[in-house]
């Protein structure tokens, strides 16, 4: 009784901890623009990381034609072709090409890195000029997205900063990524023009990376992938104004008005650091869920800590945690498999099962409502939330009132919001709270899959036929 009593203390400090009642995701949303405005300034004006993306056009949806994209972000990479049809959300054919990158490349040679890079597009390419008219020889768009750090300086140039994710090929670094895979492509023969996406500093769209500056997810998402995701949003629906990953890790991307990046110079905040990412991300949530199991089990002394695997960083996946919050068995069957196959603890009685469900559910429930106020936060920034944007770096005329709001799509991508139903309905309701249900049927969050690959491609299209 007194055992069940402490865990059940816990629980309670733990729901009243993660509160996220409507006040508190308010300011979060009102922190979230002001962080924006204040990252836009300079670099390192905020914790909150504002990257410009140097992309001035996004696809309309009257894109025609076959484009490439390559997609370098990881152990794997993707070379892709779509044909686009010319109407929007028509896209005819699309191959992909999938492969990991053979170890002994990832530490070796910027040359044989890209020769092979290229060699994978001209199997590509020559795959297509079998089945059609297409020739080797006729002019090509690639689309590139590269997800490693890189100093973006102008239309078509981008510096690596450093190697990440177990590649190490000295001669690259400080070099243009695109400069060297386009002599790579000329070298195989290749008429692949490596599509500018990046533009000089005059631009209107810039990304924010939601994250703190350490421990960085190992395998997080790209920055890249959200304007990808961005792109085919907004290819696929023109009011699409901003793209959001939740996956292992958390990031987004919208559309800013040039003057807002510029009007902004000099401010600065500093509200410390927010770990924002790590209260929402898949690459977290397993871990705080064991790490609250882990408090129980210290206080009640009801696991036998000792013996079992509680204490083990990150032993807890956020797929297992998922399952447990969603097991829908009478006698929580999943749960206690978990608890046998992950901790090593068996025989947990069904009311401990059910308490272990609960705080899934409150961890779950404080991430997705955390990731609704920083999408309204997004919103608010660029006047899409409402109220009349304060925070938006607009002019006092230009905010929008609420007899004018607009439609706003907002595309969003990733495992958590596309597999996790309990998250992604919290998510919602959240975002329908926060803007009240006058202004909640203007936001449409339209769940997005593959934009990092097919987005890619798309800007490739948008940015050769204004060219
Ligand atoms: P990325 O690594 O590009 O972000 P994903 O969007 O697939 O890729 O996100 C992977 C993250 O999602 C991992 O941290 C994983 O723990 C989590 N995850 C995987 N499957 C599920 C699921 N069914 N429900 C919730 N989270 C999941």
């Amino acid at each position: 009784r007194k055992k069940w009593n402490r865990m059940v203390g816990v629980l309670r400090e733990l729901e009243e901890g993660c509160g996220t009642e409507i006040g508190r995701l308010r300011q979060v949303v009102d922190a979230m623009a002001v962080e924006m405005h204040a990252g836009l300034a300079s670099e390192g004006g905020s914790k909150l990381k504002m990257l410009l993306t140097y992309i001035d056009t996004l696809p309309d949806g009257c894109e025609e034609g076959v484009y490439y994209s390559l997609d370098l972000g990881g152990t794997n990479f993707r070379v892709l072709r779509v044909h686009l049809g010319g109407q929007r959300s028509m896209i005819l054919n699309k191959k992909v090409n999938r492969q990991p990158i053979p170890l002994e490349l990832m530490t070796g040679t910027s040359e044989e890195l890209f020769d092979f890079i290229a060699l994978t597009l001209k199997q590509l390419v020559q795959s297509e000029s079998s089945e059609s008219e297409f020739r080797l020889d006729e002019r090509m768009v690639l689309g590139v997205t590269f997800s490693f750090p890189v100093k973006q300086a102008s239309a078509s140039s981008g510096t690596l900063i450093k190697w990440t994710k177990g590649f190490d090929i000295e001669d690259m670094v400080g070099k243009d990524f695109a400069e060297s895979l386009q002599h790579a492509l000329i070298n195989r023969g290749l008429n692949l023009r490596v599509a500018a996406l990046i533009r000089d500093i005059s631009t209107s769209a810039s990304s924010v990376h939601l994250s703190a500056p350490y421990p960085q997810p190992p395998y997080s998402s790209s920055v890249n992938d959200t304007v990808g995701t961005l792109a085919l949003g907004h290819y696929d629906d023109e009011d699409t104004v901003a793209a959001v990953i939740i996956g292992t890790g958390t990031n987004a991307c919208y559309v800013e008005r040039i003057d807002a990046i510029i009007k902004c110079q000099g401010l600065l905040t500093n509200s410390g650091g927010m770990g924002f990412e790590k209260m929402i991300s898949g690459m977290y949530l397993g871990d705080i869920v064991r790490r609250v199991l882990l408090r129980m089990a210290l206080e009640s002394d009801i696991f036998g800590v000792a013996t079992s695997k509680l204490s083990v960083p990150f032993a807890l996946r956020t797929p297992l945690m998922v399952t447990m919050h969603e097991d829908e068995s009478p006698d929580l069957r999943e749960v206690a498999r978990i608890f046998k196959e992950v901790f090593q603890i068996s025989d947990v009685p069904l009311k401990v099962r059910k308490l272990v469900v609960r705080v899934c559910d409150v961890i779950t429930r404080r991430a997705a409502r955390l990731a609704a106020a920083g999408i309204v936060g997004i919103l608010k920034k660029i006047g899409r939330d409402g109220s009349s944007g304060i925070a938006g770096g607009r002019s006092k005329s230009g905010g929008e009132s609420t007899s004018k709001m607009k439609r706003t799509v907002v595309a969003v991508e990733g495992s958590l919001y596309s597999n996790y139903t309990m998250f992604r309905d919290y998510l919602h309701e959240a975002v329908s709270e926060i803007l009240g249900e006058e202004i909640a049927p203007y936001v449409v969050l339209k769940e997005s899959k593959d934009g990092s690959g097919i987005g890619a491609a798309l800007l490739a299209a948008s940015y050769s036929s204004v060219r």
